[in-house]
């Protein structure tokens, strides 16, 4: 039987992290991987992340199973957190998951079972790995202008003009905050204006909330998904702690479906349990329950607050930097949307031979599409970055 399997394509990130790695230059800069690193390229454990481990490692007399759908003080903490109070919490069904990846797939899985003919429209481009549990799981996906390649800014219009064509019942995929891979983000007005075009097809909103923390603040990241929330009947939020808690490997997220009424959130509670039930009978919990502990707990969670913080000022400052140093290189404000970005990617716009130049003659390793992780920089590999960038584009 296993003889019958075909090679299948191989992640093109987890690839560039491989040739980054067997590398022997001494300056080299990995641009690749969306992890978040320090100015000394290391993924550090939050500070409340440890207390809260230690705590628990104290305390916790137990690992016998939770419930189906996770731990409910994780989901009570995390919709809190993400939601404030904008929608009724008797409106929300919500299930713990393996990650935001987790989160994405079995909001896509809630969708296949009470709809299979809605399709998914993202954005152009998205997160790779929504096209490809989308492609795995056969469902129905079409892409919606979001980029526009020649500003590096939203193409709002073109967004419209392509969400204006969703038929009834389809699912508009949308980013919460700090949009991968572009880092180009909508305004409130217009989040405003995608609310009133998704009302107008009758779509059903799906965000995937992979960074709250890491753009404009935890309040102001979650801004897009309580508008979006709050003004729709129905919505799903698939949330990722893996970022703004540097838990990755503990594997935390959490799936909420918003019902038009609180009548409904039973039985759709009950679907996600029985997702859940299926692909992995009960959600991972540490991570969670290391997360519950920092929300829950006014002190750690201050620390956490103010540890995501420098780490969210210590972006800004390194795209301020970057747009300023090819501001003066180049002498324009070509690259000046480096510092409108927000997230850790920025999406430079180079072709592909200026990518592979800035890897061959320089070191620098960034994904094929030009996208950048911005927190693989630090104060010192900033002007070799934008010497570098201008060069290759000169050669
Ligand atoms: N959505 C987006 C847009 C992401 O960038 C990521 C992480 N790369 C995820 C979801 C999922 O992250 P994880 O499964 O590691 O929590």
């Amino acid at each position: 039987m296993l003889e019958t399997l075909k090679e299948q394509p191989a992640d093109k990130i987890l690839a560039l992290m491989q040739m980054y790695k067997d590398d022997p230059r001494d300056l080299k800069v990995d641009l690749g991987v969306g992890v978040y690193k320090n100015a000394e390229g290391v993924t550090p454990v939050m500070r409340a992340v440890k207390e809260a481990e230690r705590r628990l490692v104290e305390t916790q007399e137990t690992k016998a199973y939770t419930g189906l759908a996770g731990d409910p003080e994780f989901a009570d903490a995390m919709i809190d957190l993400i939601l404030d109070g904008t929608v009724a919490r008797d409106r929300i069904a919500a299930i713990a998951t393996p990650g935001g990846t987790g989160a994405c797939r079995q909001g896509f899985e809630l969708v296949r079972l009470a709809n299979p003919d809605a399709k998914i429209w993202h954005s152009d481009p998205t997160w790779p790995n929504h096209l490809s549990i989308l492609k795995f799981m056969g469902m129905p996906a079409q892409s919606y202008r979001y980029f526009d390649e020649a500003t590096a800014l939203v193409d709002f219009d073109g967004m419209v003009e392509d969400l204006g064509t969703v038929a009834k019942g389809d699912i508009v995929l949308l980013h919460g905050c700090c949009h991968n891979p572009t880092g180009a983000n909508l305004t409130a007005e217009q989040v405003e204006k995608v609310i009133s075009v998704l009302k107008e097809r009758d779509a059903i909103p799906m965000i995937d909330l992979a960074y709250q923390g890491f753009g404009d603040g935890l309040d102001a990241d979650a801004a897009t998904t309580r508008a979006i929330a709050g003004a729709m009947d129905e919505c799903l939020i698939a949330a990722s702690c893996s970022k703004n808690f540097g838990v990755y490997r503990e594997r935390t997220g959490l799936l909420m479906a918003i019902s038009a009424e609180a009548g409904q959130t039973k039985t759709v509670q009950g679907n996600m349990n029985y997702l859940n039930r299926q692909n992995y009978s009960f959600p991972p919990d540490h991570g969670a329950r290391v997360v519950t502990t920092i929300l829950k707990d006014p002190d750690l969670r201050a620390d956490w607050e103010a540890e995501l913080e420098e780490v969210r000022l210590g972006m800004l400052e390194l795209r301020k930097q970057l747009a300023g140093e090819l501001a003066r290189l180049t002498n324009s404000d070509r690259y000046a949307f480096i510092a409108e970005h927000r997230g850790m990617f920025s999406r430079l716009g180079l072709p592909p031979e200026v990518v592979e130049r800035l890897r061959t003659d320089h070191g620098i390793y960034m994904v094929g599409d030009s996208r950048m992780n911005i927190a693989g920089l630090n104060e010192k590999t900033v002007p070799v970055l934008a010497k570098a960038i201008v060069e290759a584009e000169k050669a």
